[in-house]
Formats: C-alpha cells, structure tokens, sequence
C-alpha cells in the first residue's frame, strides 16, 4: 500500500485475479510504505514475515500486486526460496490460460516473449555495469546475446504472422463497411458483463464467467436490429488497471476492431463501487489505442443489482446518451437497440450528400 485510493477494492480485485489464474490463496500480507524498496521491494521485516507465513501455510508461490524489477523479483525469490510473481506476469499468465483463437494466441506468446526480452535487456546491462564489460566482450556470443537473438527471431516471425491474420480482418472489415453493414463494439472494464450482454444481444453462447478476463479474443456476430438493419457486433478484450504495456501492443490487432468501429458500447458495472474509476480506465486505455474519437454510448449493465428499471436516458435534443440494462436478465435490451438504430439513422443523415 503506497497510500493508493480504493485500496480495499484493490486488493479484492488482486485476488480475483489470482484465482482466475488457479491460485488458492492461503494468505494475504499488506506492506504499507512510502515507496518501495530499490532492492526487495518491501522491508526486510516484511520479508521475514512472509517467509514465516509461507511456511506455516507451505505456501508455493508469493503473488506480488505490482510490478517487480528484475532485480526485486530476483532478491525475494532467493531469501525466499519461493517462486515469485509480479502482476504484470500474472496477467500474462492469465492471457495465457484464457486465449482460445489461434489469433489470441499469437498474441499472447508475442507478450510474454517481449516481457521475457526487456528482463533479459536489463540483466544483461547490470552484469556490464558490474564488470564494466571487460571480460564480457570476446569473439564468441555471450549467452545473454544468444538468448536474445533467438528471443527476437521468434518475435519477428509472431509479428510477421500477426500482421497476416490483420490484413485477414481488415479485407472483412472493408467488406462488411461497403456492404453498409454497421460496426458496434462491445468495450469495458473487466467483468463488467461485455459477454453476457454480447450474448444477449446476438443471442449466442460466448463464454461468460465470474472470472477476470473471460473474454481475451474478440468475437464478432452479425445482428439484425429493427430501424438500423445488419449489425455486426464485437466483444474485445477486457481493460484493466495496470494493463501491461507490452500487452496492449500484442493485443493490437484485436484492440483494432475497436478502433475501427462505427460506435462503442462502454459497457459499466453501476454496481460496482469502483464505477467512476473503472469508466475512467477503459477512457484512458480507448485512447491510448486511438479510439479517443469513436462516438460511444454508456451502457450500464447489473441495473437488477442497483434495483433499477432498465431504462434509456435521452439529451435535450432527444438522442439516447445513457442505458441502463441488465444483461443478466436481458432487459432494457429494446432500450439499447433502439438506441443503435438512432446512432445509425443521425450518422447516415450526416453521411448524406448535402443537396443545394
Ligand atoms: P466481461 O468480463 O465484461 O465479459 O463480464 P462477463 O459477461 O463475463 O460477466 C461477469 C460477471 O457478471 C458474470 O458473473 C455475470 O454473470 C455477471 N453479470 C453480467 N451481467 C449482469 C447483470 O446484468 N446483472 C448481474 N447481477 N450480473 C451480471
């Protein structure tokens, strides 16, 4: 704890994610501090304190909420005599349990090998510092050098077939445009009930769980709704705070259907305490991808846990700015597809040639 806001919903969150990833947690140790330790991250009481915990519970792994530098990770484990995970690398696990697609895949492997490089990077300049490199430069290859040579051809050929399945999803995407077909995307917070609402509206069976993450590849249906016609709709990946950068970068590809779409459904859990701060999460990281632009449109979901009707919420000039639903439920879904079909009759009377 750094004296960070929501820490309580921090830590429930923490561990939502650590049992998506199959953790069963025997105990949870708060440190409070400042700042982190340079060398271990926390104090060398804590250290001692979590040794003592690991054992009575014969703990086989120490999840750490943060990320860790090479150098923290490394010094805990060896006082430790425990394997330790930061959260960058629990979300790439989780990434990597949850992807199903060939495309979600890739993706995944592409992230951990560009995390694995950057430890290696910075390894490998420590051993130099150390030694100020005499000693380190013979003719032959260091391991480190040869580790990373590898590490990059395999990142190049990912890439390479990344780029591929792109090309794939942006001819669908040309097609489907000229054929006037409206895009609708499906973006949220994590949990926050994307699958279960993309199932409701498209009538399907894409997985939906009490868990972090479900959803890791994007999956599009086509619909057909009354006043706007033939739809396709996507479910994209989750947002999360602290979504690892590396990740967000393999994941391009799939974030890019989002950044395409004609019009973003924010989908909020109204239940959570956490709501304000989710919204503002998903903005940050829509704009990060370059979806800052793409008209969106509030969906709140769970309405039945608030013990609210669904119901739409319209602007002076009568345009549907928010939606309550509950996708669990499947109402105020007339609500939300009346508000698409409005979306799509404003933006193709905008679309429209102006005659004189
Ligand atoms: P995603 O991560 O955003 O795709 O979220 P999911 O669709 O997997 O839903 C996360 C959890 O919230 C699941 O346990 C759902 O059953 C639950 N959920 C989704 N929509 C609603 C809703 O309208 N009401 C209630 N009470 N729960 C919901």
């Amino acid at each position: 704890d750094f004296g960070e806001p929501d820490f309580d919903a921090r830590c429930e969150e923490f561990e939502m994610l650590a049992q998506g990833a199959g953790a069963d947690i025997v105990d949870t140790i708060i440190a409070r501090r400042a700042r982190p330790d340079a060398a271990y991250f926390v104090g060398s009481g804590k250290v001692e304190e979590i040794a003592l915990a690991a054992a009575a519970h014969q703990a086989e792994l120490i999840l750490v909420d943060h990320a860790l530098s090479p150098a923290q990770q490394r010094n805990l484990e060896r006082s430790l005599k425990l394997r330790v995970v930061d959260r960058v690398s629990l979300i790439l696990d989780i990434f990597a349990l949850r992807a199903r697609s060939h495309e979600g895949k890739l993706q995944v492997e592409l992230a951990q090998l560009q995390h694995l490089v950057t430890r290696l990077t910075r390894m490998w300049s420590h051993l130099e510092r150390q030694r100020g490199g005499i000693g380190m430069r013979g003719p032959g290859e260091s391991q480190l050098e040869m580790d990373r040579r590898m590490i990059g051809d395999k990142v190049r050929l990912l890439r390479e077939r990344l780029a591929k399945l792109e090309r794939q999803r942006q001819t669908q995407r040309r097609a489907r445009a000229r054929g006037g077909v409206m895009s609708v995307s499906l973006v949220g917070y994590t949990n926050a009930g994307k699958s279960t609402l993309f199932n409701a509206l498209t009538r399907a069976d894409a997985y939906a769980a009490d868990q972090l993450f479900a959803t890791l590849d994007t999956t599009t249906r086509r619909i057909w709704i009354e006043g706007a016609g033939s739809v396709t709709v996507s479910d994209t990946v989750g947002f999360i705070r602290d979504l690892p950068h590396t990740l967000v970068a393999a994941f391009r590809a799939t974030l890019e259907e989002t950044v395409h779409a004609d019009l973003l459904l924010h989908v909020v859990d109204a239940a959570s305490p956490q709501r304000d701060e989710q919204i503002a999460e998903v903005d940050k990281v829509l704009a990060e991808i370059g979806a800052a632009d793409v008209p969106r449109l509030l969906v709140f979901n769970k309405a039945d846990r608030l013990g609210l009707e669904p119901q739409v919420q319209r602007d002076a000039h009568g345009t549907i700015t928010r939606v309550f639903v509950s996708a669990l439920e499947r109402a105020g879904l007339d609500g939300l597809r009346q508000a698409i079909a409005d979306f799509c009759r404003n933006k193709s009377e905008n679309d429209a040639p102006a005659f004189q």
